[in-house]
């Protein structure tokens, strides 16, 4: 036989975030002792990849760093993959098939490649406004972004009991670290220029509700306005005339798609880098997932989608399902802050005289609850869900696995009619294996007891055997349960 028709392809992922990490992990599912692709991954960041979004819990500071670490520093080796940390890839040469690295410590190198995935996330956007950003690009002091580990580590850093902050910026990152720094004692004034907080996952009721929930936690709301100008060691003066005290700020106004090294590459880009249904950009030998593609129909900046497309991608560079095809997700966007349940997904917007849509909505803004749901053709095609947790995972379920909802849409909404099998399961004990326990990651609590008796004794072994509480981690406290019942059991 042809010794170099049996060489292993070689495949570069550029960016080891969450979508590149997964895309490397599900490629050794598949190929476990590399017979089929080498694996190199170059990530830009210094750590190993990281759970991000779990990063609101460690601004809050209830959960350390270390506990959102993906991988342990044996698992690129133990896995056949090279890994490069701190190395940014710098271009990209598609005729001669080759990526330029640049690792601070060793100098620029160029790799080849048969397959490229660029994997590169986004980076937050930070306004036009005058005293955030020295004429470097670097930000003032006093000013933090909020996407990375560092970023978290240096709020952290700042944030005493008592310190004033600004966060500029009222969507789901914006929120999540407002609760996360008021939890921590910080004056938490939040900037939006919106009329509502969260307008991309809200209706105007739900974000008021939001807003009024979170006023009982000390935060402050400056709506329909923007920050003006930054005074360090002051605060922030608004377009409105308005003043916001701030020793921190935190710019959490959007992020932008990384699409620079594919456009100077000759990549077709628009808002993300376009790709197809197989992940392919305009040059077939390179492939783009997670935060910096733009495929139609999928929604930007949410993980479900980046793990969804690096299945398929495993799938199709390893040949383990060369027919497997991308088709979109339907994502469920959860807020993670500590007394808030909230779950948002799809039509948000319909409203209960809508034509085309039957709505059920549900306003208790005195108990800090608000439900909509929204439906065609008895499919669940939108809904928000706040201070409703016996309803939300129900109703997200519906939504995600388009199961007709059930006739008495009420009881629905209010999480009196729960599945047949969950009525039936008031314990971990007599929960049927067939339940879903991480929605995030589809683990059914029959994967788990699995996973337990191969070995996985705790939450943390469990989580690295199903990957069940990596996503959202709002599983967890069932995660525990299914494994105290298992411990009890022996
Ligand atoms: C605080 C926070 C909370 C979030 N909460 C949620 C949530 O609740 N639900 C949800 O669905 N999503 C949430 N997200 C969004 C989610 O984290 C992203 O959708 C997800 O991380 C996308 O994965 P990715 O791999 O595409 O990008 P990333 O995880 O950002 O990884 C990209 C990596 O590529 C690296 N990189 C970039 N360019 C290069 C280069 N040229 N060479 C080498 N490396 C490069 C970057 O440094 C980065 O490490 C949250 C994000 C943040 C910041």
């Amino acid at each position: 036989m042809n010794a170099t028709a049996r060489r292993p392809r070689k495949v570069v992922i550029a960016g080891y975030g969450m979508a590149g990490a997964r895309l490397a992990e599900n490629i050794r599912a598949r190929d476990p002792r590399g017979e089929r692709l080498s694996v190199t991954v170059v990530g830009a960041e210094r750590h190993a990849a990281y759970n991000r979004v779990l990063l609101s819990s460690v601004v809050a500071g209830t959960l350390p760093r270390d506990a959102v670490t993906l991988h342990p520093e044996s698992w690129a080796a133990e896995h056949d993959v090279t890994l490069r940390v701190g190395a940014t890839v710098r271009g990209i040469d598609t005729a001669a098939r080759t990526v330029s690295v640049h690792d601070p410590g060793g100098g620029p190198t160029a790799l080849d490649y048969d397959a490229l995935v660029l994997a590169q996330g986004s980076s937050p956007w930070i306004p036009p406004v005058d005293g955030l950003v020295h004429e470097d690009g670097s930000l003032a002091p006093g000013v933090c972004a909020f996407r990375t580990l560092d970023d978290c580590e240096e709020i952290a850093g700042r944030a005493r009991a008592g310190t004033p902050v600004a966060v500029l910026g009222g969507g789901l990152l914006g929120i999540e670290a407002a609760r996360g720094l008021a939890g921590r004692g910080c004056r938490v004034t939040v900037v939006h220029p919106h009329s509502h907080v969260m307008e991309r996952q809200l209706d105007r009721g739900a974000g008021d509700v939001l807003a009024g929930t979170l006023a009982g936690y000390g935060i402050e709301f400056r709506t329909g306005t923007t920050a003006a100008r930054y005074v360090p060691g002051d605060g922030v003066k608004l377009d409105d005339g308005g003043y916001v005290p701030a020793d921190l700020v935190v710019v959490s106004a959007g992020v932008r798609p990384e699409t620079g090294l594919a456009a100077s590459a000759g990549l077709a880009v628009d808002r993300g880098i376009l790709v197809d249904d197989c992940m392919r950009t305009s040059d077939p030998r390179v492939h783009a997932i997670g935060d910096c593609a733009q495929h139609p129909g999928t929604p930007p900046g949410l993980v479900q989608p980046a793990w969804d497309q690096a299945g398929v991608l495993a799938d199709l560079l390893t040949g383990a399902d060369s027919a497997g095809r991308y088709r979109g997700t339907a994502a469920v966007t959860r807020l993670k802050a500590s007394g808030v349940d909230l779950a948002s997904f799809g039509d948000v917007g319909s409203e209960p005289d809508s034509p085309e849509a039957e709505v059920v909505c549900l306003n208790d803004p005195a108990r800090g609850r608000y439900a909509k749901l929204v439906l065609r053709d008895d499919l669940v095609t939108g809904g928000v869900l706040l201070g409703v947790p016996d309803a939300a995972a129900n109703v997200a379920h519906h939504y995600t696995h388009r199961t007709p909802a059930p006739a008495d849409r009420l009881a629905f909404l209010l999480g009196r009619a729960l599945p047949e099998e969950a009525v039936r399961a008031p314990s971990p004990a007599s929960m049927p294996g067939s339940v879903t326990v991480c929605e995030c990651n589809n683990v059914p609590k029959s994967g788990l007891v699995d996973a337990w008796r191969r070995g996985a004794r705790s939450v943390a072994g469990l989580a690295e055997a199903t990957r069940a509480t990596t996503g959202c981690g709002s599983c967890t406290g069932l995660v525990r349960g299914i494994a105290d019942w298992l411990e009890s059991t022996e």
